[in-house]
């Protein structure tokens, strides 16, 4: 069964202006879907609309089979985790007890984390390769720390599908690349992962399925090796980017490079 089925849908923050203007879009199960496109393209709106964050004019999402609409909003949060964009570090909390938070939807917001609620929480932790930070303050940590407990958080909440707003924003290359590992492996053990991107590149090393966003609407969406390509980024970024392509190991590896 189709994780999200979005059809024909529209969006305006105001009465005259469409945001999302027609976006009708598959996303696959256990697949990585990277969506692209300039900013203001629409790309964090559409998240916040299949979170139900938001009401569409106009549309309808599915989440596995069953209209949005219709699923009760503890039962989304156990269906789709979702890793903003920004966040305030406002938590004066342990790591380990943001962490927990994730288990909200099984345990109740103002009910204390159970044992296992604590043990998922630290197999997050350790999943991230953060579980060092487990005692320390949430507000004396990094932002890239915070950013890598916020996606631990979220992978308590044991969701089938993942949404992820630009989470590599603010991590170091090192994490950036765990990252993406990690949202890869997760999408073996059958996660559907979501993220929008600024890194075409990203797109293309954690493979899968890409959407390209412009004005509002889908200009493209398919296996990253069909739609990552120089034609496409050139139609959103308006900037001359080249894919090259290499067998390392065996393996075709793919990258972006600009050309000045
Ligand atoms: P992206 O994530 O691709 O950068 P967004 O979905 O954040 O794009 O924004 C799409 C458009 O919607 C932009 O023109 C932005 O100014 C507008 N927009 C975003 N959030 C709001 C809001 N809360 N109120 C009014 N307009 C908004």
């Amino acid at each position: 069964m189709k994780p999200i089925e979005i059809i024909n849908l529209k969006f305006g923050y105001t009465k005259n202006k469409l945001i999302l203007d027609g976006i009708s879009l598959d996303f696959l199960p256990d697949t990585i879907t990277s969506i692209l496109g300039p900013n203001g393209s629409g790309k964090t709106t559409l998240l916040k609309l299949i979170l139900g964050l938001m009401t569409p004019v106009s549309g309808n999402i599915f989440i596995f089979g069953t209209e949005l609409k219709q699923i009760p909003l503890k039962e989304r949060a156990k269906l789709m985790a979702y890793v903003p964009q920004k966040h305030n570090a406002v938590f004066d909390y342990k790591v380990i007890d943001v962490c927990a938070m994730g288990r909200a939807a099984y345990s109740g917001v103002f009910s204390s984390a159970s044992k296992k609620d604590i043990e998922i929480a630290m197999q997050s932790l350790e999943k991230m390769k953060i579980s060092h930070l487990a005692e320390k303050p949430y507000t004396q940590i990094s932002g890239g720390e915070q950013q890598m407990v916020l996606i631990a958080r979220a992978l308590s909440q044991q969701a089938k599908i993942l949404i992820l707003d630009e989470p590599v924003t603010g991590l170091d290359y090192g994490n950036q690349i765990r990252l993406l590992k990690i949202l890869r492996d997760l999408a073996k053990e059958g996660i559907t992962c979501i993220k929008t991107t600024h890194y075409p590149e990203h797109a293309l090393w954690t493979s899968g399925e890409a959407v390209f966003m412009r004005n509002g609407k889908v200009l493209a969406s398919g296996s990253t090796s069909q739609i990552v390509n120089s034609e496409n980024l050139k139609a959103i970024y308006d900037t001359d980017i080249c894919v090259l392509s290499r067998p390392i190991d065996e393996k075709s590896v793919s990258t972006c490079v600009p050309l000045f």
